[in-house]
């Protein structure tokens, strides 16, 4: 088993419904390391350059209308699968299909404002990190 990284993202909603230390809790409960930790309101211009991949899809303005309405907390996180089992915590995209106990079944609205990001592969993870935090916060 290799130790990866990924990036957590607490999104606006659940930052706006208080979820910040119930989430960072879980994360420690689930046995990640958080290797940096920060709080910052994302630009329209940083939100579209995060989700790049996802431009030209129906729902790209609205993400990133919502992405960018207030603070998110962003979290690089580290243990081993990390990439594989941070999915599993979090649930599926639709609250409404995620399993009960995960996080955006718990906390997420809808589709759109599911709660919270994980990364989707491990150079991904490695990638994601890298756009929020410099290699010296991640020594
Ligand atoms: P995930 O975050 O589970 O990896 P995606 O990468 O497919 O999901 O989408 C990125 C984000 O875009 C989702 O977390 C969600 O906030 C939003 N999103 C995805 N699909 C839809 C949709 N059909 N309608 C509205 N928003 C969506
Ligand atoms: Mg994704």
């Amino acid at each position: 088993m290799a130790i990866q990284r990924t990036l957590c993202i607490i999104k606006p909603d659940a930052v706006e419904k208080g979820k910040v230390g119930a989430i960072l809790q879980r994360v420690q409960e689930e046995g990640f390391r958080l290797r940096a930790l920060r709080q910052v309101h994302l630009s329209r211009r940083q939100a579209e350059g995060f989700y790049a991949v996802h431009r030209g899809r129906p729902f790209f303005e609205d993400l990133c209308e919502f992405m960018s309405r207030g603070p998110v907390v962003t979290a690089a996180l580290e243990r081993e699968e990390a990439v594989q089992r941070w999915r599993e915590v979090i649930g599926a995209t639709d609250p409404a299909k995620a399993d009960s106990g995960t996080i955006r079944k718990l906390y997420g609205a809808n589709v759109g404002e599911n709660a919270v990001h994980g990364s989707d592969s491990e150079a991904n993870g490695r990638l994601e990190c890298a756009y929020f935090f410099a290699e010296m916060d991640l020594a």
